[in-house]
């Protein structure tokens, strides 16, 4: 089994992943509420725990504006925030140089809340600032006799293992609430199956699902949420199940009961042969623009009609004429990942919209049609929407579990499955989501 703490420094970082509000109606603001209340930790604090110290005993009644009464403005620096608070520049200068050793106060990102401490004796004497960040993360900057220290506050973190299930009458996104479930976890659902299922267009009436989750726990408060444990989702054809699993390595997937990955990985590169001439960057002199432009992609030169291959299993969204980037293709991997492929001679056979593709199947041919210098392929590569550079990408390992962890891994399965809700929790329309301390 995992090792807790290992595990809550790693669920720690593995919550970052980025929301996606491709789920429909009101997600947005639904998942800004939501990031509010259990994101806290996307606050730019460190991502370690690197000791663990007990807050000093306060008023559990007091809430967070109480405690930390100030909030740093947007496109404010703390400095200004501090002097318009009427602290002297020696004095934050003093701060900030005693907290260097454990945070960049001037990097503080807006919305921070901090509380300023003042002496008993007069309201004129500093003696304290404590910031904010998360649940978790606090730092505390006091002054000791002449000399200013800084101390980091890491909470201890529980893990509690929560379930919920759901069945989508009109929308997933619909069955998390009507679950009384974090529809963030929605996106963590659909992150898990991104390569099964695609989320935003495969979803239908009757689909169910059920999962185990890791709550993070502070001083008898949730407070964010670790990794799915396990997860299942069932279609009227089909039934997929996602079990975690984390090598001796350190390296943690998701698998089949089979033992196979659920991510497939792609290709290296859509040509087969092909130098690159121009890589990702977001500053480039444009050589026919002659301009400073970002290269959000990755050019390949080689000779016109050298043939283009899909990177990945996918559906072609968009196959035609493009004003410059002339001949081009948009392919569709699943509801996270995009290629696009530009200045193509021409399309292969039966390349159009709609078209499904297989990995490594042939969708056109390099040309320089559009605003191009010469033959070559520009490649872009989308994740959620934003442009990404391919080649500094790392995938997960899309590899099974070796033999020599098949048998660790059919302990997991039978410890995470059977944390899992059963299904007749679904049919009376709501949530598990009892606490069972691992
Ligand atoms: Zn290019």
């Amino acid at each position: 089994m995992f090792d807790y703490n290992e595990q809550v420094k790693n669920a720690i970082s593995w919550s970052k992943i980025s929301c996606l509000f491709v789920l429909g109606f009101g997600a947005g603001i639904l998942g800004v509420h939501f990031w509010n209340l259990y994101g806290s930790d996307s606050l730019g604090a460190p991502e370690t725990i690197d000791r663990e110290v007990r807050f000093e005993p306060q008023n559990q009644e007091s809430s967070l504006e109480d405690n930390f009464p100030n909030v740093l403005p947007p496109d404010s620096t703390l400095n200004s925030a501090l002097r318009e608070l009427g602290v002297s520049p020696q004095l934050i200068h003093q701060i900030v140089e005693a907290a260097r050793p454990v945070m960049d106060l001037g990097r503080l990102r807006a919305g921070t809340r901090f509380q300023l401490i003042f002496s008993s004796n007069s309201s004129n004497d500093l003696v304290g600032v404590h910031f904010y960040f998360s649940p978790i993360e606090q730092l505390m900057v006091n002054k000791k006799t002449d000399s200013w220290q800084a101390e980091k506050i890491t909470e201890a973190v529980d893990i509690k293992v929560r379930t919920f299930s759901g069945v989508v009458e009109s929308s997933l996104w619909e069955s998390a609430l009507d679950a009384k479930m974090d529809p963030n976890l929605i996106s963590e659902l659909s992150e898990v199956f991104a390569w099964q299922i695609d989320f935003s267009r495969e979803v239908r009436e009757n689909d169910r699902w059920r999962i185990s989750v890791e709550q993070k726990w502070v001083r008898g408060s949730p407070v964010g949420w670790g990794s799915i444990l396990a997860a299942e989702y069932e279609t009227a054809e089909q039934r997929y199940a996602a079990i975690l699993f984390e090598s001796p390595e350190g390296e943690r997937g998701y698998y089949a009961p089979d033992g196979t990955s659920l991510k497939k990985m792609f290709l290296k590169s859509p040509l087969r042969f092909g130098r690159i001439s121009s890589r990702f960057t977001t500053k480039r002199f444009h050589p026919i623009l002659q301009v400073n432009r970002p290269h959000l992609g990755v050019d390949y030169a080689a000779p016109i009609g050298t043939p283009i291959r899909a990177i990945g299993d996918g559906v072609i969204s968009e196959a035609g004429w493009r004003g410059s980037a002339g001949n081009m293709i948009r392919l569709r991997h699943n509801s996270i990942y995009m290629t696009a492929y530009k200045h193509l001679s021409r399309f292969a056979k039966g390349i159009r919209k709609g078209s499904r593709v297989a990995q490594g199947q042939v969708i056109g041919y390099v040309g320089t049609t559009g605003l191009s210098s010469g033959p070559h392929l520009h490649f872009e590569f989308y994740q959620s929407g934003r442009f990404v550079d391919p080649l500094g990408r790392k995938f997960p390992s899309a590899d099974p579990i070796p033999p020599a962890l098949m048998g660790q891994f059919q302990i997991q399965i039978k410890n995470l499955m059977s944390s899992l809700p059963s299904w007749d929790a679904v049919k009376v329309g709501s949530s598990g989501g009892d606490s069972t301390t691992l």
